[in-house]
């Protein structure tokens, strides 16, 4: 399966310095375009960078972009969201949902995430899906439970031609330097496909990312793990030489 390999940019940056890295990255991308023989490449800005980046991307497929959250509703007097439908409108491809983040700093649960992703793919969006236990749960021995329960409550129900992709982000991996073995990488991707397998007869076909502390120096290791399906990348995507040599990587 080609790897899909994802920044997620958070909260950072002016509208210059999304255009300016999105730019980069395709400058330093068209002379190399070997890599696209094996991954996909996404990124994932904040809402009001989006136009910036469809704009420098226009006309160059090879780069998609997402966003990182999106309404539970669909549309109406829900003041301060972005809808599923406004995304797809503004020519997203992907939206990430559930991101540990939001889980910690805005109180979304399970049951809002599968709304998010309902919405999604309502909308004809990929929806990445964000899972992953905290250190405390992992020293605990629950990581396993955490994961599953998590999968089980935010998966959307799915038909034949949904398409989606999961991200395996262990929370204390997250901008920590901190990293999954590639043993654990490959226990708990395991684990979520034989947990897919139970929501849709396409498991095989979900694209399962790493995300967590992933950088060039660790990247080739982590992406030739079994079941791991590309990276969802924080820090090192906001430098298209890191980023892209975690793409090379792949
Ligand atoms: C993330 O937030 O999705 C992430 C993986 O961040 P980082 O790569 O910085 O750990």
């Amino acid at each position: 399966m080609k790897k899909l390999i994802a920044g997620n940019w958070k909260t950072n940056g002016s509208v210059d310095d999304a255009r300016a890295l999105v730019a980069d990255i395709i400058n330093k991308l068209e002379p190399d375009e070997a890599v696209l023989e094996s991954c996909d490449i996404l990124v994932c800005p904040p809402f009001l960078h989006i136009p910036a980046v469809r704009h420098a991307t226009h006309g160059y497929v090879a780069v998609q972009f997402g966003a990182q959250d999106c309404s539970a509703y669909e549309s109406g007097a829900y003041t301060g969201d972005v809808s599923a439908a406004m995304l797809k409108d503004s020519s997203c491809s992907y939206v990430i949902l559930g991101h540990s983040e939001r889980r910690q700093y805005h109180g979304e649960t399970n049951a809002v995430v599968q709304q998010k992703a309902e919405r999604a793919l309502e909308s004809d969006l990929i929806p990445i899906i964000c899972v992953g236990e905290t250190e405390e749960e992992r020293e605990q021995g629950k990581a396993e439970e955490v994961v599953i329960a998590q999968l089980q409550h935010s998966l959307p129900p799915l038909n034949d031609f949904h398409q989606i992709v999961i991200a395996y982000e262990p929370v204390w991996a997250i901008g920590t330097g901190k990293t999954a073995s590639a043993e654990d990488a490959r226990h708990m991707h395991t684990l979520i496909r034989g947990e897919l397998a139970k929501h849709t007869k396409n498991a095989e076909k979900v694209r399962i990312l790493y995300g967590g502390s992933m950088k060039p120096d660790n990247a080739a290791e982590l992406l030739a793990t079994e079941n791991v399906d590309g990276g969802l990348i924080g820090g090192a995507s906001l430098k298209a030489d890191q980023f892209l040599a975690i793409a090379r990587a792949a």
